[in-house]
């Protein structure tokens, strides 16, 4: 890709930004050059984005069976989860990083059932879901309450109803260690769900919105962590404002490297040492 992108082709044809992205340009701008900018190919490829992904394939399928009432086993979601993560390993060009905990393909179908586990068992069947991988997208305003050219989009992982009626948002992740409260408080994942969700008229544009992540934890022995939290409609002003800001970054092209722990598993470490 040319190096002379406009916005308009970084954010592609429709002139849309995902969550994703905003995140990845907040974290590193150089990062987001390389992956959405430029469009180089990765130089790897962790065994926990893998993972995740695959054990995220399995928890759809378990909340799709939930919401058509046919509620499939166990050894069916594990069976998805292990097809999923051999056809990514065995399909990726570049090389797989194991990690200390994960150090092969054995080990890490090993922890992927053992997460499952966990999460099935604590799987609360009595919730009714709404929507399973929703997506959503919504024009951005900028911070005169003018609409923008820009579309926010995201897919919101589980939106459910709470017993008098009330939607939920949840997000799945999987993490070595707990987040904190304050960590999910400050989360502008949740916030640009709850924007899309607002825009879209699920919740009234004035209302808060219950949040909850579902965190699986990849530790020696398993566990569940599911943290609430709620958004409100300034947080939703602020997230605004935030995309707004990043794309006038990337307009402006501003892309430089910001070093932090994300740096041990960055997929471009070597084109960022050349930099
Ligand atoms: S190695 Fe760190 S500083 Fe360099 S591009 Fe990756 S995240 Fe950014």
């Amino acid at each position: 890709m040319s190096e002379h992108k406009t916005l308009e082709e970084i954010t592609n044809e429709d002139l849309h930004i995902s969550y994703s992205a905003v995140s990845c340009y907040r974290n590193c701008s150089l990062k987001f050059l390389y992956k959405y900018v430029e469009g180089k190919k990765p130089e790897s490829l962790s065994i926990n984005l893998i993972l995740g992904s695959s054990i995220h394939t399995a928890i759809n399928m378990l909340c799709c069976s939930h919401k058509n009432a046919q509620i499939e086993p166990f050894q069916a979601i594990t069976d998805t989860f292990q097809t999923s993560l051999t056809l990514d390993i065995n399909n990726t060009e570049v090389p797989v990083i194991f990690s200390k905990t994960i150090s092969d393909v054995n080990s890490a179908i090993s922890m992927g059932n053992s997460m499952l586990k966990v999460f099935y068992d604590n799987f609360n069947f009595t919730e009714e879901v709404v929507a399973v991988d929703l997506p959503l997208s919504a024009i951005l305003y900028d911070e005169n309450k003018q609409p923008t050219e820009y579309k926010l989009v995201g897919v919101i992982d589980l939106l459910i109803k709470n017993n008098i009626g009330e939607l939920i948002v949840v997000d799945f992740k999987t993490a070595s260690k707990s987040m904190s409260q304050e960590a999910v408080h400050q989360d502008q994942q949740l916030t640009s769900y709850s924007y899309i969700l607002a825009a879209n008229k699920y919740i009234d544009p004035k209302a808060d919105i219950d949040c909850r992540f579902d965190v699986l934890l990849k530790t020696k022995e398993p566990k569940l962590q599911q943290i609430k939290t709620i958004r409100t409609k300034e947080d939703r002003k602020r997230f605004a404002k935030i995309a707004s800001a990043v794309l006038s970054g990337i307009s402006n092209r501003v892309f430089y490297p910001v070093q932090s722990f994300l740096c041990s598993s960055c997929e471009y470490s070597n084109a960022c040492k050349d930099w």
